[in-house]
C-alpha cells in the first residue's frame, strides 16, 4: 500500500507539479495568472499545456475534456483524445495551448434560460487556471468557465469568479484605511457534506427512489432516530469499504476529505473536506458527490444526494462554511490589537448588513424542490434567515448599540464611547445547531444548503452582498485617518449595527415561536420554491450584480428563468411517478390483498358459521375505504396536473405546483401510506422504510 503522503494530490496538475514541469519563466507567469489574474499568453499556454499533456500521458490518461458547471449545476464533460494522426498513417498524441486555454462543445441542449437560442448552439468553454487540472478515469479534465459567443455567462463558475474579484477590491479598500498594502484576498470555504447510502437492490425496486431520488411514500420506520444510535457510531463493514475507497479516490485527486462519520439519520453519513478557496473548494465539492454516486455501486450500494430521500427522517445539508482570507490571516479572527479588533467588528458589521440586506437572495440560492421538504421541517433551519452570533459577540454588538460599557469574560472593561478597543475573547463554542447563518469562531456556518445543492450561487451572493457592504464602509470613511477614522468607524459600526439587529437571533430557529417573532421583524419567509425565486428579479438584486460586474440584467433573468423551468420539470416528474406508482403498484397489490381477505372470509364462514369474522371484515373495510380515497386523491392530482401542464407563465405554473399540487400530493401519500401498515408484507410492492434504512 502506497502512503497517502504519497497518493495525495498524485492525480492533479497542482502548484508542486506545475514548478517540476515547467520552465522556471513559464511557472512564474503561470502563478502570475493564477495568484494576480494577470492574462495568459498563448505561448504561455502552448508550454503549460506541452507540459500537462506529459504528464498526463505518464499517468495513463488519452483524453482531455474541459470540465465545467452549466446551469444545471452538475459538472459536465465532453472528452476529447489526444490522438492526432499523421500523414503516413501513425499518429502522435497532441496537445496545443488553445486547446488548453478554449473548447467549444456543442452544448445545444443546457439550459440557458433563453440567453442562447438553440439553433446557434456555440457556446465556449474557457480555462480557470485558479482550479487546478486533475486526471480522473484516464481523462485530463481542465477547470472551465462556459460562456455564450456573446459573453454571457452560462455557467455557475464566472458568475462566482467575479464575485471573489469584487469582495477582493472592496476588501482591498477598506484594509487600506486600516493601513494594509494591497492583498490577495479570497472567500475560503469548507463544504460539508451529507447523504445517504441505501442498498443497490431496495433501490432498484422504488421508482421514485430510481426518478426522484426520494421516496414519494412510506410509512415512518418502527424506529426513526430517537436512539440516537447511529449518530458517531462505529461504521458499519460495508460502509467502512466504500468510505476507504472513497477517500483514496479523493486524496488522488488531491480534495482533502479529512473526517468521515455517521450522521444523525440511520443510513445517513457525512464527509467534510479541509476547507480552501471557494472555487476550488466547490469544484472539489462536485468531484467528491461524482465519486460517491460512482464508488457506491462497487459496494452494492446507492449514494442518496437528495435533500429529504425519507419523510420523517432527518434530511442532508452542506454546510457551507464561509471566510475571508488575507495571505495566512482570517479576516474573522478577533485581532490581537485594538486596531486589529476594529477591522474585526467592520468586517462583522459588514457580513450582519449583507445577511439581512440580501436575506432573500441567500433563500433564493438554496431553494430547490428537493429542499423545501427539508427546511423548516425542525431538523434544518427554517426557511427565514438569521444570524447566530453567541453569548460574547452578541454582548458586545449590544454594548455597541446602546453605547453602555462592555465587561467581557474576561472583565475587561471596554469603553466603546472612545476609539480605543481593548482584546476581547470570541466564546467560539457553538451551541446553537438551529440558526441558519452562525458565527463558529472565525467563520460563518450557513446551513441552508442542501445537500445536492452547487454551492456557487450561494457562495456568489455572500461574496457579492459582503463587496457591498465593504464598499458603503469604504465609500463613508475615504479621506479619514487616525483618530478621526477610529471615531467615524466605531459611529458607523454603532448605525449599522441598529439597522441590521432585527437579523441577529440566538434563540432556537426550529420554534414556531420564532415564526411569529421573525414576522414581527419584517423578515422574509418564503417557504417554497415559487416563492423564494422571485426576489432573484428583484431591482435591488438585480442592481447589486451589475454593480459589481457579477451578473447582468439579462443573466440574471435568464437564471431565474433556468431556476423556474428545473422546479417546474422535477415537480412534474414527481406528480407523474407518483400517479404511475399508485395505478400500477400499490391499487393493484392491495387491492389483490383485499380480494384475498374477502375470500378468506366467505372461506372461514363457509368452514365455521359461527366464527368470528368481525376483524377480517373490518380491515376489508378499511381496505376498501382506503382505496376509495386513494382514487378521490388520485384524480384530483391528474386533474389539476394536467391542467398546470396547460399554463404557459413559469412562475404561475411553479405557484401552482408548490400550493396546490403539493397539498394533494401529500394527501395521496397519507392514504397510501395508512395503507402500507395493514397490508401484508408479502403483498406490498416496495420496500418499506424499515427495510431501506436498517440493512445496510
Ligand atoms: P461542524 O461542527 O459543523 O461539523 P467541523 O469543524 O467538522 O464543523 O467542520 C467545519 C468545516 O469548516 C470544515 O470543513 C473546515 O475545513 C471548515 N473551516 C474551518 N475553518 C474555515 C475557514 N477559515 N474558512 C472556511 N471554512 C473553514
Ligand atoms: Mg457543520
Amino acid at each position: 500500500m502506497a502512503m497517502v503522503s504519497e497518493i495525495y494530490g498524485s492525480m492533479v496538475f497542482n502548484e508542486h507539479t506545475m514548478q517540476e514541469r515547467l520552465p522556471s519563466a513559464t511557472y512564474k507567469s503561470l502563478l502570475k495568472t493564477i495568484k494576480e489574474g494577470q492574462p495568459l499568453e498563448i505561448e504561455v499556454a502552448n508550454v503549460v499545456a506541452h507540459a500537462m499533456k506529459e504528464w498526463a500521458i505518464e499517468k495513463g490518461a488519452t483524453h482531455f475534456t474541459h470540465w465545467f458547471q452549466p446551469l444545471t449545476g452538475i459538472t459536465s464533460e465532453k472528452h476529447d483524445s489526444f490522438l492526432d494522426p499523421t500523414d503516413d498513417g501513425r499518429a502522435i498524441m497532441s496537445f496545443s495551448g488553445k486547446e488548453l486555454i478554449q473548447g467549444e462543445p456543442d452544448a445545444s441542449s443546457f439550459p440557458s434560460g433563453g440567453l442562447r437560442a438553440t439553433f446557434e448552439a456555440r457556446g465556449y468553454t474557457a480555462w480557470d487556471p485558479t482550479s487546478y487540472a486533475f486526471i480522473k478515469d484516464e481523462v485530463l479534465c481542465i477547470p472551465t468557465a462556459f460562456c455564450s459567443y456573446t459573453g454571457e455567462a452560462l455557467d455557475k463558475k464566472t458568475p462566482l469568479l467575479r464575485s471573489m474579484h469584487a469582495v477582493e477590491e472592496q476588501a482591498n479598500r477598506v484594509l487600506a484605511l486600516f493601513g494594509w498594502e494591497r492583498q490577495h484576498i479570497v472567500p475560503t470555504l469548507g463544504a460539508e457534506q451529507e447523504y445517504f447510502l441505501i442498498s443497490e437492490k431496495d433501490y432498484a425496486k422504488r421508482q421514485d427512489l430510481v426518478m426522484c431520488g426520494r421516496t414519494l411514500f412510506g410509512y415512518a420506520p418502527c424506529k426513526g432516530q430517537e436512539l440516537e444510535e447511529h449518530y458517531f457510531g462505529a461504521i458499519r463493514p460495508t460502509v467502512n469499504e466504500f468510505m476507504k475507497e472513497l477517500d483514496d479516490e479523493l486524496w488522488a485527486l488531491g480534495v482533502s476529505a479529512r473526517t468521515k462519520h455517521n450522521e444523525v439519520a440511520p443510513a445517513q453519513h457525512e464527509l467534510a473536506p479541509i476547507f480552501t478557496n471557494v472555487n476550488r473548494a466547490i469544484d472539489e465539492n462536485l468531484l467528491t458527490m461524482e465519486k460517491m454516486r460512482l464508488l457506491a455501486s462497487h459496494h452494492g450500494l446507492v449514494c442518496l444526494q437528495h435533500e429529504k430521500p425519507f419523510d420523517g427522517i432527518n434530511g442532508s445539508g452542506k454546510h457551507n462554511n464561509w471566510s475571508l482570507s488575507a495571505g495566512k490571516k482570517n479576516l474573522f479572527d478577533p485581532g490581537e490589537s485594538p486596531m486589529d479588533n476594529l477591522r474585526f467588528l467592520v468586517f462583522l458589521t459588514g457580513v450582519i448588513q449583507a445577511v439581512d440586506d440580501y436575506q432573500e437572495l441567500l433563500r433564493m440560492s438554496v431553494a430547490s424542490a428537493g429542499n423545501d421538504h427539508r427546511l423548516g421541517a425542525h431538523e434544518a433551519p427554517p426557511a427565514i434567515v438569521s444570524i447566530f452570533l453567541g453569548d460574547e459577540l452578541d454582548a458586545i454588538v449590544d454594548a455597541l448599540i446602546d453605547g453602555h460599557e462592555y465587561a467581557s469574560a474576561e472583565k475587561v472593561a471596554m469603553d466603546l464611547g472612545v476609539a480605543v478597543l481593548p482584546n476581547f475573547l470570541i466564546d467560539n463554542t457553538d451551541r446553537n445547531r438551529t440558526s441558519p447563518f452562525a458565527f463558529t469562531g472565525n467563520k460563518f456556518e450557513f446551513r441552508m444548503p442542501g445537500s445536492a445543492v452547487n454551492l456557487s450561487d450561494c457562495n456568489m451572493i455572500l461574496n457579492t452582498a459582503m463587496a457591498k457592504s465593504l464598499k458603503d464602509f469604504a465609500d463613508a470613511m475615504e479621506g479619514k485617518a487616525g483618530e478621526e477614522f477610529e471615531a467615524a468607524a466605531i459611529d458607523y459600526i454603532r448605525e449599522t449595527l441598529k439597522r441590521h439587529q432585527r437579523i441577529i437571533f440566538n434563540g432556537n430557529g426550529y420554534a414556531d415561536e420564532w415564526q411569529e417573532e421573525a414576522a414581527r421583524r419584517g423578515l422574509a419567509n418564503h417557504r417554497t420554491t415559487a416563492d423564494a425565486l422571485p426576489c432573484l428579479v428583484a431591482p435591488e438584486s438585480i442592481e447589486l450584480f451589475e454593480t459589481f460586474g457579477v451578473l447582468t440584467e439579462t443573466e440574471v433573468r435568464s437564471r431565474y428563468e433556468v431556476k423556474l423551468e428545473k422546479y417546474n420539470k422535477l415537480m412534474n416528474i414527481e406528480a407523474r411517478t407518483m400517479k404511475r406508482m399508485v395505478r400500477r403498484a400499490y391499487l393493484p397489490a392491495i387491492n389483490s390483498y383485499a380480494a384475498e381477505v374477502a375470500r378468506n372470509i366467505t372461506a372461514i364462514r363457509a368452514a365455521s358459521p359461527t366464527a368470528s369474522v368481525d376483524q377480517q371484515e373490518e380491515l376489508l373495510r378499511r381496505l376498501t375505504e382506503g382505496v376509495r380515497e386513494i382514487d378521490a386523491h388520485l384524480r384530483a392530482l391528474g386533474k389539476r396536473h394536467h391542467e398546470t401542464l396547460e399554463i404557459s407563465d413559469e412562475q404561475k405554473k411553479a405557484d401552482t405546483y408548490a400550493h396546490e399540487i403539493v397539498p394533494i400530493m401529500d394527501k395521496l401519500r397519507a392514504a397510501v401510506d395508512g395503507l402500507e401498515v395493514l397490508v401484508d408484507r408479502d403483498h406490498w410492492p416496495v420496500p418499506t422504510y424499515n427495510d431501506l434504512l436498517f440493512y445496510v
